[in-house]
């Protein structure tokens, strides 16, 4: 019966790709003994979405996809594969916001993590009672997370610029934004995690319990399991926001007013910003871009006349919280804590708006870029963190020479920094050495036939800080050699590489990162 079954698969298979409708009858005989068949799918559409990301420059065709409804879905595959006799690879998925294929899975199978919203039943996001934390699924998004905290009138405090990413997979990287200053980057504001490592163990992980998981996965890029929970602190949330922004001619200007700035950092300091980021403004055409949309238009041939005098202008950019209580005083504690900086007379501008709104700032330019068919273009980004002391070696070495000379930046160019003792050394993430470092993101869009020239920018770049001894690490980083990984990693290459042994010791997790399989 069994031959006669597979044979009568086969032929139906057959039949069904010939006239386009294949499915799961296609996915490899070695799969079809799993409780869990029925969920993988070799649909063209899934493997073709499973074979890109928000990049568009990396394609890895993987063998099947699974569509979990459980975390217990998502073990029974990674059990599978790690008794297998030659064990194949597998990819979390969360929003497939890398930019460099790390979340495929060539040959392997992709997890499809936005699957286990459905089969949620609403528990994706459960607020504890109190009020302190929230439970959320590794596959939720952020901007969901927003949602349904505000509906009970709380928050997380640490965000990234963009919300329509996982939680996973922020928290696989670590989660930036103009927060980061006082709260620490996201994997800093992590109460607890399920995981589901390598070996198909399940655990429960918190800096009590399981603490070595817990501080691999944060940060681990997808390297030692599999977060399918993740238990996040809460404070009351603002109503709204005052959202300044303020326009440089001399770096050092602006650099200096930013650290002065982040030196008041304390979590419940009500003396200290709730945001603060930097830019970069070149001759763009405008003065906004797809990230924000902020200045009045009348300002705006004000602004591009700068921009075509001084050919870069750098904008400082704060934001303080408000509500009911504070309505009263925010503006003077604002005008307070921005007096004396040095921006150029009468180049402040100022905005009010709902705390969400300011969150989920991003969404319009994405909305708009979408209905120009300019979103899903190649994106060949550069994202990196360089210490305090040589961020103006690389202001004047990439900004003024290599991004001026070659004149083809494209998106926004973001330059702000953070504290570094708001970071866990005992996390996975790695960071410049010093007690305050920046965060460069140069965020390209690109044609799908000239990517490679902003490629060769960023080569260049990287070849630059090279030479000139900047202690520069990538965030999100990409690399090809593992001499590069080993270098990347520096002193937490062997820790790193420890805990890999111990929670996936076969190989099997994330393999889009090019750690430790190069496929
Ligand atoms: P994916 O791309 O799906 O996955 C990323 C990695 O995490 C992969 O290796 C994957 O295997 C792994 N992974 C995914 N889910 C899980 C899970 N549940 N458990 C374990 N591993 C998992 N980052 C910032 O820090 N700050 C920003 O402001 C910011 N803005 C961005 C704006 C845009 C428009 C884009 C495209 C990206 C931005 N990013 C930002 C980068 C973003 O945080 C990372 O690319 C993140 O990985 C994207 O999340 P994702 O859900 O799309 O992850």
């Amino acid at each position: 019966p069994i031959t006669t079954y597979f044979t009568a698969n086969f032929i139906i298979g057959r039949l069904m790709s010939i006239i386009g409708i294949s499915k799961a009858w296609n996915i490899s005989p070695k799969f079809l003994t799993l409780e869990i068949a029925g969920k993988l799918s070799v649909n063209p559409s899934a493997i073709e979405s499973a074979s890109q990301d928000f990049g568009h420059i990396v394609k890895a065709i993987p063998e099947a996809v699974l569509h979990p409804s459980s975390a217990e879905d998502i073990a029974t595959l990674v059990k599978f594969s790690y008794n297998s006799s030659v064990p194949f690879s597998i990819a979390a998925k969360g929003h497939g916001h890398s930019v460099r294929g790390q979340a495929m899975a060539n040959n392997g199978v992709v997890v499809d993590m936005t699957s286990m919203k459905n089969h949620r039943n609403g528990s994706g996001i459960r607020i504890s009672s109190d009020g302190c934390c929230a439970d959320v699924g590794g596959e939720q998004l952020w901007i969901d997370v927003l949602n349904a905290t505000l509906e009970r009138g709380l928050a997380p405090v640490s965000w990234t610029d963009y919300l329509y990413l996982t939680v996973g997979g922020t928290l696989s990287n670590a989660g930036i934004s103009g927060q980061t200053f006082r709260y620490g980057p996201q994997i800093s504001n992590v109460y607890e995690m399920d995981v589901i490592t390598g070996k198909a163990d399940f655990h429960t992980c918190s800096p009590k319990k399981n603490s070595e998981l817990f501080h691999a996965v944060l940060g681990g890029l997808g390297q030692f399991g599999i977060i399918t929970r993740a238990r996040i602190p809460l404070e009351p949330a603002p109503k709204r926001v005052k959202w300044v922004r303020m326009l440089y001619n001399d770096f050092s200007a602006f650099t200096r007013d930013q650290e002065l700035l982040i030196s008041i950092n304390g979590r419940k300091d009500k003396n200290a910003l709730d945001y603060l980021e930097g830019s970069l403004m070149m001759d763009q055409g405008s003065p906004d871009n797809w990230r924000s949309s902020f200045f009045p238009p009348a300002d705006h041939p004000k602004i591009m006349s700068l921009i075509t005098e001084h050919r870069i202008i750098y904008c400082l950019e704060v934001v303080k919280h408000y509500d009911d209580q504070t309505k009263s005083t925010v503006d003077m504690e604002l005008q307070q804590l921005l007096k004396g900086l040095s921006y150029m007379p009468g180049l402040m501008f100022e905005k009010d708006v709902l705390y969400a709104e300011f969150l989920n700032r991003v969404r319009s330019g994405e909305l708009k870029l979408k209905s120009q068919g300019l979103w899903d273009v190649p994106h060949p980004w550069l994202n990196l963190f360089i210490p305090k002391s040589q961020i103006a070696d690389f202001n004047d070495g990439v900004f003024k020479g290599i991004v001026l000379e070659r004149n083809i930046t494209t998106g926004p160019v973001l330059l702000y920094p953070m504290n570094r003792k708001k970071w866990d050394d005992r996390m996975s993430a790695v960071i410049p050495d010093e007690d305050i470092f920046y965060t460069v993101g140069i965020l390209h869009s690109s044609g799908f036939n000239d990517w490679e020239a902003f490629d060769d920018q960023n080569k260049e770049i990287m070849h630059f800080c090279g030479k000139a001894g900047i202690g520069v690490k990538q965030y999100l980083p990409h690399y090809t050699a593992k001499e590069e990984w080993i270098q990347h990693f520096g002193s937490k290459w062997k820790t790193f590489q420890q805990r890999k042994h111990q929670f996936d010791p076969k190989m099997i997790l994330s393999p889009g990162q090019r750690i430790f399989n190069n496929n």
